[in-house]
C-alpha cells in the first residue's frame, strides 16, 4: 500500500469513526432509534463503513497478492493451520517424474536435508493427473497442514507447480521452533501462451555454454520454455557445420557436442532451444570465408579488414544453395526443437540484389517487377527441405516499409511460416496481416520486448547502449500481447519473446542485467490471463523475488524509479 492509499484510508477510518461516535452519543440521549434524524445517520454510517470496507478491500487484493511471478490463474490462500516441514523433507514421486523430483530437492535450502522416495507419508507429493487437459502445462498445488500435493497434467506442469511452490516458500515460509511453517494455499494455473521464449545473440558477442546454462536456470524459474539462440550474424558464425569447418574457423564456436548437452540440460529445465541462421542479410560472417556467395557489384577492397554488416547472400549463385542447405540439414538434425529460425530481416536488397547484374537477371527471367520479390525465390529452395523433416521455420515479418505506413508483407509468407513481430509501431500491422494470411505469430514487439535497450536514461553508458530509445519496466510490463484494442482476431497468436542483441552485451552478467527485472514483466504478459495482471500488484510483487536474484548472484537493474 502506498503513502496516497494510506492517507486515504485513514481519512475514510477517521470519518466513520466520528459518524460512529456521533450516532452513539445520539442513540444514548434519544434513548433509541425511531426519530427522522437518526435514521439519516444511520444511512450515512453504512455507507461510510461500506466505503471503508471497499477502499480496504480493494488495497488489501492488491497488497495481499503473494509474490508470485508470473502470477498464477486461481491462488486461493486459506485461513488454516500451516504445513509443517521438519528438519527432513520427504518427497514422494513416481519414476516419471524423478527429475522434477530432484529439481525440487535441489531448490530445498542447504541446510534442510532431502529425501525422495514412493512413501505415501512424504511431505510433499508430486503426480501427474490426465483429468487437466486445460493444457499440457496446467497443474494444481495444494498446500495444507496434512502436506504438500502438486498434480499437474505433464511433467512440464509439475515442473511449473514446483517453481511456484519455491516462490510461495520463499516469500511466505517462516522458521519455527517446530520446523519451516508454509501458510496454507490452493494454487490452480495454466499459462495464457504456449511460446514464451528470451532470446540470447552469442553471434554478435560469444556466450560460454555454462553461462547460457546459468541463464536457463533462471528462465524456467519464471516458467519462460523457449531460449532462441542467434547463432549466426555479420559479426560471427558460432556453430560447428561439420562439412564446413571454414565457417567457424578462428572463431570462439560451439562444437554439435557442446550444443548437444546444452540442449539436454535446457531439457531438465523444461526449455526448448530455437537455433537461429539468419540469411540472406546479416551474413558477413559466412561470406568472409565464401566471396563466391556474394553478389557481383560487391566492392571487397576492404574484405576481411573490417566488419561488414550491409552485405548479403547472393540470390542467384548456385553455391549459396547448396551451403545454406548444408547448414539447415545439420541444425536441423542437431536441434530436436520443430522450429527453426531463418532470420529474413533487415536485408540490404536494393544495394545488393537490385544492382547484382545476376540478381537482376534472375528477376527478369522470374518475371518479377520488384527487387524484393526476389526473397520468395530464395526462400523457396528451403521451406521443402524443412518440411520433410518435420521442421516448422520462423522468421522475422518484414513489410514495404520499415515504419508506418505499412501496407503488406514484404514478400508472400507461406502459411506454415511463424513470423515474429519486432519493428517498433508495426505490430498492429503485423496482427492484421498475420490474421488475415493464417500465419501463426510471436509477439516480440520493440517497444516492449527489446531488452537490449536501455532501462533508463543514463543507466549506463550510452556508448554501450549505441542510441537505443529506452524501454523501461513498465513499458515491459503494460501491454497486452493479445492486443485487444484492435478487435482484430487473437487466436493465431502463440506467444511472446523478450529479444537481448548483443552488440552491446559482452558477458552473461550484463545480460542478466539487461534481462531482469523486466523479463519478469514479460513472463507475466506470456503466462497470466489479463484480468490477473495489474501494474501496481506486479510492482510490489516483484520485491521479494529480486531479493532472491540477489541471494543467488543474478545481476539486475535496481527499478528505484517505480517506488517513487
Ligand atoms: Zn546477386
Amino acid at each position: 500500500m502506498n503513502l496516497q492509499s494510506i492517507i486515504l484510508l485513514s481519512i475514510i477510518l477517521l470519518v466513520a469513526a466520528i459518524v460512529a461516535y456521533r450516532y452513539i452519543r445520539r442513540q444514548k440521549r434519544n434513548g433509541g432509534c425511531g426519530s427522522c434524524n437518526c435514521s439519516c445517520n444511520c444511512n450515512n454510517m453504512c455507507k461510510t463503513v461500506i466505503l471503508a470496507l471497499i477502499a480496504l478491500a480493494s488495497q488489501s487484493t492488491a497488497a495481499q497478492q503473494p509474490a508470485l511471478i508470473p502470477y498464477p490463474s486461481k491462488v486461493d490462500i486459506r485461513n488454516a493451520k500451516p504445513c509443517i516441514i521438519r528438519n527432513t523433507l520427504q518427497i514422494s514421486a513416481p519414476d516419471d517424474l524423478a527429475g522434477e523430483a530432484a529439481y525440487l530437492a535441489a531448490l530445498v535450502p542447504q541446510h534442510c536435508k532431502t529425501t525422495i522416495s514412493h512413501s505415501p507419508k512424504a511431505d510433499i507429493t508430486l503426480r501427474i493427473d490426465s483429468s487437466l487437459t486445460a493444457s499440457q502445462e496446467q497443474y494444481t498445488l495444494s498446500v495444507t497442514h496434512k502436506g504438500i500435493t502438486i498434480s499437474g497434467a505433464s511433467p512440464h506442469a509439475v515442473f511449473n507447480a514446483v517453481n511456484t511452490l519455491d516462490q510461495w516458500i520463499l516469500t511466505k515460509a517462516t522458521t519455527t521452533k517446530h520446523g519451516t511453517s508454509i501458510p496454507p494455499v490452493e494454487i490452480q494455473d495454466t499459462p495464457r501462451y504456449r511460446y514464451r521464449a528470451l532470446m540470447l545473440d552469442p553471434a554478435r558477442h560469444f556466450l560460454p555454454i555454462p553461462a547460457i546454462k546459468r541463464y536457463i536456470d533462471e528462465m524456467a524459474r519464471f516458467k519462460f520454455n523457449i531460449l532462441q539462440l542467434h547463432l549466426a550474424d555479420d559479426q560471427g558464425f558460432r556453430i560447428q557445420i561439420t562439412t564446413h569447418p571454414e565457417l567457424t574457423q578462428g572463431q570462439q564456436h560451439y562444437t554439435q557436442d557442446d550444443i548437444r548437452d546444452l540442449i539436454t540440460y535446457a531439457a531438465s529445465r523444461h526449455i526448448s532451444i530455437v537455433p537461429e541462421i539468419d540469411i540472406p542479410g546479416h551474413t558477413y560472417a559466412i561470406l568472409r570465408n565464401h566471396p563466391e556467395c556474394l553478389c557481383r557489384n560487391v566492392d571487397t577492397t576492404s574484405w576481411g579488414r573490417r566488419l561488414r554488416t550491409d552485405v548479403m547472400l547472393c540470390a542467384s549463385a548456385p553455391q549459396v544453395y547448396d551451403l545454406c542447405s548444408d547448414i539447415l540439414n545439420q541444425i536441423s538434425a542437431l536441434f530436436p526443437s520443430p522450429y527453426i529460425h531463418m532470420g529474413g530481416d533487415e536485408s540490404f536488397i536494393s544495394t545488393n540484389w537490385g544492382q547484382c547484374p545476376r540478381c537482376q537477371a534472375l528477376k527478369a527471367q522470374l518475371g518479377y517487377t520488384r527487387d524484393d520479390q526476389i526473397m520468395e525465390y530464395f526462400f523457396s529452395h528451403f521451406w521443402d527441405m524443412l518440411r520433410a523433416k518435420g521442421k516448422k521455420p520462423i522468421l522475422w515479418v518484414e513489410m514495404d516499409n520499415i515504419r508506418p505506413p505499412a501496407t503488406r508483407y514484404l514478400f508472400p509468407y507461406p502459411q506454415d511460416v511463424t513470423l515474429v513481430t519486432w519493428r517498433s509501431a508495426l505490430t498492429p500491422k503485423a496482427v492484421q496481416l498475420t490474421a488475415a494470411s493464417g500465419n501463426q505469430l510471436i509477439m516480440a514487439p520493440g517497444e516492449h520486448c527489446y531488452f537490449d535497450y536501455p532501462q533508463y536514461k543514463g543507466d549506463l553508458p550510452e556508448t554501450n547502449n549505441w542510441g537505443m530509445p529506452i524501454l523501461t519496466l513498465q513499458d515491459s510490463y503494460q501491454w497486452d500481447p493479445g492486443y485487444p484494442q484492435l478487435n482484430q482476431p487473437d487466436e493465431h497468436i502463440i506467444g511472446v519473446m523478450g529479444t537481448l542483441w548483443g552488440e552491446a552485451i559482452c558477458d552473461i552478467n550484463r545480460a542478466f542485467y539487461m534481462t531482469y527485472p523486466r523479463a519478469l514483466a514479460l513472463a507475466e504478459a506470456g503466462w497470466s490471463t489479463p484480468d490477473n495482471r495489474q501494474w501496481d500488484s506486479f510492482r510490489t510483487r516483484i520485491y521479494p523475488i529480486l531479493s532472491h536474484l540477489m541471494h543467488r548472484g543474478i545481476p539486475f537493474r535496481v527499478p528505484f524509479e517505480i517506488g517513487k
